[in-house]
């Protein structure tokens, strides 16, 4: 086998960690990683700009300003390169940044990153292999190269989903999603109604209410309401039934005053520069056709990293990343496409038996464990610990049950199973 050309595309935590494997490997892959913003880290870089930026792109980056990771850095490391010891567990997203960069030095992948080339088309070649067409930003100059692999790594935060609720055209106040949202400042004095509570709305909505909105209501669909202490200005409602000019309508008949509608509601996945040749389909957020989340079952060379959610992020995109470049190497050999795609519809209809709706066909949360084992058993790969998820499950029941003051746990990992909260 000669060296193989692999295209990565992002320079977010994905794409530094298939690079970092890449280049560990010169003997059998040259690496490109093309981002199109200056900097590596990608959605962990914050900016004050939302929007476009400088170039007429959509801000990629969903950060807001006082983010402290909801998840303790003892699962937030990379397998080959934990977060350093120190005394807290849940960090400053600053901190989180400093570690993506020191992570793509330790491994001198920076040198591999082209800077400034925002990938508009990813194309399959007659014969295989890929066309990839990129524009140099500051240039301005179109350029199409070859690649015998491609390792896409755009991340999925950036393309806000948004409902569409019904009255809202006649609602007179201000939305925002979260993708949007750097400061409460805007939110002093307003009557806020968020929607959604996951990880962002539950967050968002204590800090606009710390920050000094008048009133919150969180609008959700839990089956219960969420037993952790909020502020005072805060209460739940189910979701909106409708808007009107001033107030939200909820399906329980009951109202509130509404000034600003703050959409918590989550990201599509989105892959604009996926030619149609690449047959690569997003039906209400499952993305197909893919073996075990990651490799197209048509067109082998080409991996989507890092689509699960509620993972251990660093460590998942580090044994997929694994995973793909002994498929590429031969060293691991994958079945036929029909099995391929029979293996993905047993899955699909295990999630189905669990009650899991398709949007939901790339959570893994409970089910993260065993996706883990069995990449790593089909790649011969070393197995990540079973304590990262035992603690990512702890630290999220932590987040429902303690909204306020989860952050200040401290854990300390023992061994591949065990951990202690060392506070
Ligand atoms: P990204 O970080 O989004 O990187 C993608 C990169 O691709 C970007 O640099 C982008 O510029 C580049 N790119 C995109 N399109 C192109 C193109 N066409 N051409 C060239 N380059 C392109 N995870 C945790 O584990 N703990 C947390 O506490 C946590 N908090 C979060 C808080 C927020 C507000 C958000 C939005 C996410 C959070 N996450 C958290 C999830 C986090 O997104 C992942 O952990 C991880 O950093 C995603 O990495 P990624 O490389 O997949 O994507």
């Amino acid at each position: 086998m000669g060296v193989k050309r692999v295209a990565v595309i992002g320079a977010g935590a994905a794409g530094l960690s298939a690079a970092r494997h890449l280049v560990a490997d010169p003997a059998r892959f040259s690496c490109t990683v093309f981002e199109q913003t200056g900097a590596v880290g990608g959605t962990w870089v914050y900016t004050d700009q939302v929007g476009t930026d400088e170039f007429g792109l959509p801000v990629h980056s969903s950060m807001y300003k006082s983010l402290r990771t909801n998840l303790p850095k003892e699962v937030m490391g990379f397998p080959d390169f934990p977060i350093p010891e120190q005394e807290r567990s849940y960090l400053p997203a600053k901190d989180i940044l400093q570690f993506l960069n020191d992570y793509a030095d330790h491994f001198h992948v920076r040198e591999r990153v082209r800077f400034y080339h925002h990938v508009k088309s990813v194309t399959p070649k007659d014969g295989g292999g890929w066309t990839i067409v990129t524009l140099d930003l500051r240039s301005k100059q179109l350029q199409s190269e070859e690649f015998d692999a491609v390792m896409v790594c755009n991340g999925h935060y950036h393309k806000p989903f948004m409902p569409a609720l019904p009255g809202v055209d006649t609602f007179q106040g201000q939305s925002l999603h979260s993708h949007d949202y750097r400061t409460p400042e805007a939110f002093q004095g307003r009557n806020v109604v968020v929607i959604g509570a996951g990880p962002s709305g539950m967050d968002l909505c204590l800090e606009v209410a710390r920050g000094g909105a008048a009133s919150v209501v969180l609008s959700h669909h839990w089956p219960e309401p969420i037993k952790t202490q909020f502020p005072d200005n805060v209460r739940q409602a189910p979701d909106v039934a409708r808007m009107s000019e001033r107030e939200a309508h909820f399906t329980d008949g009951t109202s509130a005053p509404c000034d600003m509608l703050f959409y918590c509601t989550g990201y599509l996945y989105s892959f604009p520069f996926l030619s149609e040749e690449c047959r690569v389909r997003v039906v209400d957020n499952h993305v197909q056709p893919l073996y075990k989340h990651l490799v197209h079952i048509d067109y082998p060379t080409l991996a989507l990293v890092g689509l699960p959610f509620y993972v251990c992020a660093n460590s998942l995109f580090d044994l997929q990343a694994r995973f793909f470049l002994r498929t590429l190497t031969g060293e691991v050999t994958l079945p036929s496409r029909q099995d391929m795609l029979a293996d993905t519809e047993r899955e699909m209809e295990a999630r189905r038996a669990r009650g899991m709706k398709r949007r939901q066909a790339h959570m893994m949360g409970p089910m993260q464990g065993d996706y883990y084992s069995e990449l790593a058993a089909l790649g011969n790969l070393e197995p990540l610990p079973a304590v990262l998820t035992r603690l990512h499950n702890e630290s999220s029941k932590r987040f429902l049950e303690d909204l306020v003051n989860y952050r200040e746990d401290v854990y300390k990992i023992l061994d591949n199973d065990n951990y202690i909260k060392a506070n």
